[in-house]
């Protein structure tokens, strides 16, 4: 008998799992769509999301036979029920058919809508205490102690989708609590990892969407490339994880090989590896608590060759630097972060901003709303929703100065 504790006769779960998948059509609910399309007798698809992509919906709601589609975009119920004629899939459309999805009876919810509207839909899953995926970071940095403490109320069970918080996840099945000393959350530095700061200022939307490791959706691939991604994942391990800002380091690993690490007392450090591909995180939120066979590409160091690390540049990639100052205020300043790096991102895609704006219109928002001294804690999602809101206006009205204003 072996003396290290391995974990033998494995019992396999036999009955079916309903899923819904929030944000279906995107490139998390893609990755989603793909592992359930190899495990089609071990789970059951009740609901299906998207904002506005009705083919795309009806496609996969066909191909699955979920029982109800909805789409965010109030005008496209006729276009969605024409789609789905024939079938006995229910449909819905507006913010509150996306809720309906999520409220309804599946056992497992991937939610990957993107930006802070993935809130709402979050929290209706996660109020009749089912096990949420939870891909769409910005709610955590929306609304996040308020998101947590619901969940820990409704006995919710989150898994963290996104590739470094899943790894942390895993990493931290090594330890207690009280033996941690830091995680480390890896960052592959984007595709100006090397950039002169000139250059990173007027990158271009085409330059901006080229990641050197990952495909994922625009949005999050122009974060990843101001590393406000990051920024947004250390809020994001804080409330997760219950970390405080000093607990959490960043870790420029260009490979993206290792995921993130876990550093306890004794010195040993945890990590999770494995190439870069979505489905493996989501893979392990799908079959937890036991594994699935995952159909990713195995990883093969020796053909790597070298995993390399650097020290991120808090100079160049000031977003970085903000989500810490913006963890250490509270109190509402990482909704307003994420809110303000919305607007910016998507004046930049609109040609609106240059790329090096995005970071000093989040800078110029979280100053504006310290001012306000309106640093009372977030008590409800109507208060995040309320932040959020205000935080938006604000950056909107100072984004012409900020564009006028080249470094
Ligand atoms: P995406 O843009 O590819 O897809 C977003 C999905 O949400 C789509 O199905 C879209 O139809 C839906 N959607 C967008 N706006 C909506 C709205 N207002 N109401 C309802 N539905 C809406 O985005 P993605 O890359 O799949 O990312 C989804 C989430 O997962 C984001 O929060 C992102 O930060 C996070 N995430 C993504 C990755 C990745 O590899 N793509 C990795 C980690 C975390
Ligand atoms: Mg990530």
């Amino acid at each position: 008998m072996s003396a290290v504790p391995l974990r033998n006769n494995k019992t396999v779960a036999t009955d079916v799992r309903s899923v819904t998948v929030l944000g279906a059509t995107g490139s998390i609910g893609d990755s989603t769509m793909d592992l359930l399309r190899g495990a089609r007798d071990r789970y059951r698809v009740e609901a299906l999301t998207a904002n506005g992509n009705v083919p795309g919906l009806a496609k996969l709601a066909r191909e699955f036979g979920a029982r109800f589609a909805a789409v965010a975009d109030p005008a496209r119920l006729s276009e969605l029920k024409e789609a789905l004629a024939g079938t006995r899939i229910e449909c819905g459309a507006g913010e509150s058919a996306i809720i309906e999805a999520a409220a309804r009876p599946a056992d497992w919810v991937m939610a990957a809508v993107s930006g802070a509207a993935g809130l709402k839909p979050a929290l209706a899953a996660v109020d009749r205490g089912a096990t949420v995926a939870l891909a769409n970071k910005e709610c955590l940095v929306c609304a996040g102690d308020f998101f947590m403490e619901r969940a820990a109320r409704a006995g919710a069970c989150i898994l963290p989708a996104d590739s470094e918080h899943n790894a942390l996840f895993q990493a931290l099945a090594s330890g207690h609590r009280e033996e941690l000393v830091r995680v480390i959350i890896t960052a592959s530095g984007g595709p100006f990892r090397t950039w002169a700061p000139a250059d990173i200022e007027r990158a271009t939307l085409e330059q901006a969407l080229k990641h050197p490791n990952w495909s994922m959706g625009q949005k999050i691939t122009i974060d990843s490339a101001s590393m406000m991604n990051k920024g947004l994942e250390v809020i994001e391990a804080a409330y997760l994880f219950a970390l405080t800002p000093d607990e959490i380091d960043v870790l420029v690993h260009p490979q993206s090989i290792i995921h993130g690490m876990v550093e306890f007392s004794d010195r040993s450090v945890m990590a999770q590896l494995g190439v870069p591909d979505m489905r493996i995180p989501i893979a392990h939120c799908l079959g937890w608590p036991e594994r699935i066979v995952g159909p990713s590409a195995r990883l093969d160091l020796a053909k790597i060759g070298q995993l390399t690390f650097e020290t991120p540049d808090f100079e160049r990639f000031p977003g970085l630097r903000l989500a810490f100052e913006a963890l250490r205020i509270g109190h509402g300043a990482t909704t307003v972060y994420n809110a303000a790096n919305e607007v910016a991102v998507a004046a930049f895609i609109a040609g609106r901003i240059r790329f090096g704006a995005i970071a000093r219109l989040v800078e110029a928002t979280i100053n504006d709303w310290m001012r306000s001294g309106n640093l009372a804690p977030l008590g409800s999602a109507d208060e995040a929703i309320s932040v959020d809101h205000n935080a938006r206006n604000k950056a909107a009205a100072l984004l012409p100065q900020i564009a006028l204003k080249a470094s």
